[in-house]
């Protein structure tokens, strides 16, 4: 941040207190250590800080330890996007696509379930299950990069997803 900007931090949380503003000469020591931290997150730090019904002790060390914990939040939210790689799901983040074979006809019945390991199917109304919970009921997974292989008579995915029905038998 540059002095305007530091400035203008300083006298936000002093009007917010009803403090004095600090001599010049604090200030300035204040500054030095602060200049590190960039413009940006000095809207959420004051929001932050204003929780707090006291003025922090320290106040630039509770600057800093504001600045990490925006960094936190920040970080997680690069690293968690709204789609992720879940390893029971991955062909269609947060559908788990498995059938069905029928013993009196051979017919294949496709279902299809969120997965409930990651749930993160934008369907919330359909029934969740665990990958695992599937296979040991007998239902068999979709590979829906080789869907002629499972499902000759339905060689488009597109197609062959939207047959699939919804619920448990
Ligand atoms: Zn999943």
């Amino acid at each position: 941040m540059n002095e305007q900007e530091f400035s203008a931090y300083i006298d936000d949380i002093c009007n917010y207190y009803e403090r004095k503003r600090p001599k010049d000469v604090t200030c300035d020591l204040w500054y030095k250590r602060l200049k590190g931290i960039p413009a940006e997150p000095l809207e959420w730090m004051l929001a932050k800080m204003f929780e707090n019904a006291e003025l922090p002790k320290n106040l630039p060390g509770r600057t800093w330890e504001l600045y990490k914990e925006w960094l936190i939040s920040h970080t997680e939210k690069a690293l968690f996007p709204t789609t992720f790689d879940c390893p029971d799901c991955r062909d269609d983040p947060g559908i788990l696509h498995v059938y069905a074979i029928s013993v009196k006809t051979g017919a294949r019945y496709f279902y299809a379930f969120n997965c409930a390991k990651c749930r993160q199917s934008p369907n919330k109304g359909w029934p969740y299950s665990l990958k695992k919970d599937l296979e040991e009921a007998g239902y068999i997974e979709v590979n829906l990069k080789q869907s002629n292989r499972v499902a000759p008579e339905q060689k488009d995915i597109k197609a062959l997803i939207d047959n699939v029905v919804k619920l448990f038998p």
